[in-house]
């Protein structure tokens, strides 16, 4: 069972925010900025490319919900998926980071950006 499914079962500890049926948001173990947050399904997904719309049309509120609830929805913030190998998706588990709190440095993502791929 992946990391984020024992989140969901308890059997790992979390700091949550914010929790549905369907979704939780809780903090990141690691923080890159002053807020950072990951939401997941409760319910197993790999990745944003095996999601069906359904699940994204029912988290998006919830999302949304989730920025108000950390005082973020009009300040802003970052919303990030990583996917697959060359995204750096470490938890085989949809999550998206919500990213705030602050101003936000935008990072170049590949070592080389010039090069092609
Ligand atoms: P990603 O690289 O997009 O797969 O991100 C995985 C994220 O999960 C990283 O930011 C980790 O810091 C975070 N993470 C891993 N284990 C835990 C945990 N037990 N509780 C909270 N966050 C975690």
């Amino acid at each position: 069972m992946c990391i984020f499914c024992q989140i969901v079962k308890g059997e790992i500890p979390n700091n949550t925010v914010h929790e549905n049926e369907d979704f939780l948001a809780f903090h990141d173990i690691h923080p890159t900025a002053p807020i950072h947050v990951l939401i997941i399904p409760k319910v197993h997904v790999e990745n944003f490319q095996s999601v069906d719309a359904q699940t994204m049309a029912k988290m998006t509120p919830f999302i949304q919900d989730v920025a108000e609830k950390l005082g973020i929805d009009q300040t802003g913030y970052r919303l990030i998926t990583n996917n697959g190998s060359d995204g750096g998706q470490e938890v085989p588990h949809l999550h998206f980071h919500i990213l705030g709190g602050g101003k936000l440095v935008w990072n170049h993502q590949h070592e080389d950006p010039h090069k092609s791929i």
